[in-house]
């Protein structure tokens, strides 16, 4: 019998230890069609991790996150401990773990389900069938460039920070967005600022050089200024963006947007050696946690994304998709996607009734 494949799961605080297991007994379902042996264990992180061992990130958590071919991981923090000093708080259980995996391409879908088209706050035309890829810098840029600071000078206080990206830094993230782009419709547009940061201009120069790497792919440049535009104008017109970490910590927010709801977004972190953490882009929601409440569906796709690119076992991840398309368009809602409007033939579920009509679809699916 093959070996089994470790996957290490985080649920964390809050809605996470909700969402989490419903997404694991989807990861089994799809495994199960495709023939995958996984094994799942489980560890501390956030605000739990405090409660049991005083620390938001356990040493034995970090070694078994490493050894792991992927993580899978809820969400961390609540007002239990908002109080805490900054250093001690659940979120830097978040943060020390992508830091000591080396995860420096954050990858954020936009994918719009057709059922969902109203959700947007564009005109469904513009935004349904979307599906967007954004690629962003996680480790480098202006967010961790030195020098950094607040100081005095001439009697008033000055603010600074440094923009930096060395050659390899850049490389490394265009071919992370290359490749991707490789396995979708084949086009990358890089979005800058050359126009005024030299640094950028360094990253326009080293992403057109590794173009030459990849002949298949049709890249673009166009200035953040304009991508903002062109995301609210024709989001459709994109198929993967890459860009550094500031721009693209507001371009991925502003493309999750165009979806309608936080409990519908996934993400994945990745990193030089292939490990990967695969997580909602929504916090632990302590306004809904523990009511069954929570959408799954957000980390549903991050498990989706998990067999994609950790896995490479892309059947599983297009059977979880589609598994979810059709919930959606047999009229399953959680509260946050039910809308306003007219609610004919929707029918309001909680968060472990949508696993079970997930799992459902995949089972039943041919
Ligand atoms: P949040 O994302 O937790 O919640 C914002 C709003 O969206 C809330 O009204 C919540 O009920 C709703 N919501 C979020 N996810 C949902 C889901 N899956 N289904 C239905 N509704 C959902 O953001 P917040 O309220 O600003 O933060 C709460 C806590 O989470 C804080 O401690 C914050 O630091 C932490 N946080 C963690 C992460 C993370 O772990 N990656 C990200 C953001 C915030």
């Amino acid at each position: 019998m093959s070996e089994k494949i470790e996957i290490l799961v985080l649920p964390g605080d809050g809605i996470g230890t909700e969402v989490v297991p419903v997404a694991v007994a989807v990861m089994r379902a799809a495994a199960a069609r495709t023939g995958l042996q996984l094994a799942f264990s489980e560890a501390l992180i956030g605000g739990t991790a405090i409660d049991r061992t005083g620390s938001p990130l356990p040493d034995e958590t970090v070694e078994r996150a490493r050894r792991a071919r992927a993580v899978l991981l809820g969400a961390v923090g609540g007002p239990k401990w908002d109080a805490l000093p900054t250093r001690e708080r659940p979120e830097r259980g978040l943060l020390g773990l992508r830091a000591a995996l080396g995860l420096f391409a954050n990858l954020r879908p936009a994918l719009l389900f057709a059922p969902l088209a109203d959700a947007s706050s564009l005109k469904p035309e513009l935004v349904a069938g979307l599906d967007l890829l954004i690629v962003r810098e996680l480790t480098g840029g202006i967010y961790f460039g030195e020098p950094r600071g607040i100081e005095t000078v001439n009697n008033e206080r000055r603010g600074f920070n440094t923009d930096v990206y060395t050659e390899h830094e850049i490389d490394r993230i265009a071919r992370v967005a290359f490749d991707l782009a490789r396995k979708r419709n084949h086009r990358l547009c890089s979005v800058d600022k050359a126009n005024v940061l030299e640094v950028t201009q360094l990253w326009r120069e080293v992403v057109t050089g590794v173009g030459a790497d990849y002949p298949d792919v049709e890249l673009s440049h166009m200035y953040v200024d304009n991508a903002g535009m062109q995301l609210v104008r024709a989001p459709k017109q994109f198929d993967v963006m890459v860009t550094g970490n500031l721009f693209g910590d507001i371009l991925s927010d502003v493309a999750a947007m165009l979806t309608g709801s936080l409990g519908m977004l996934p993400s994945a972190s990745l990193a030089a050696d292939g490990a990967g953490l695969y997580e909602p882009v929504h916090g632990s929601a302590p306004d809904i946690a523990g009511q069954d409440k929570a959408n799954p569906l957000a980390t549903i796709l991050s498990a989706a994304m998990l067999f994609r690119y950790s896995l490479d076992a892309p059947a599983a991840a297009d059977a979880i998709e589609a598994a979810v398309d059709r919930v959606l368009e047999a009229g399953y809602r959680t509260g946050d996607i039910l809308g306003s409007g007219d609610r004919t033939g929707l029918r309001l579920v909680g968060t472990r009734e949508m696993g079970e009509r997930v799992i459902e679809q995949l089972e039943s699916a041919p």
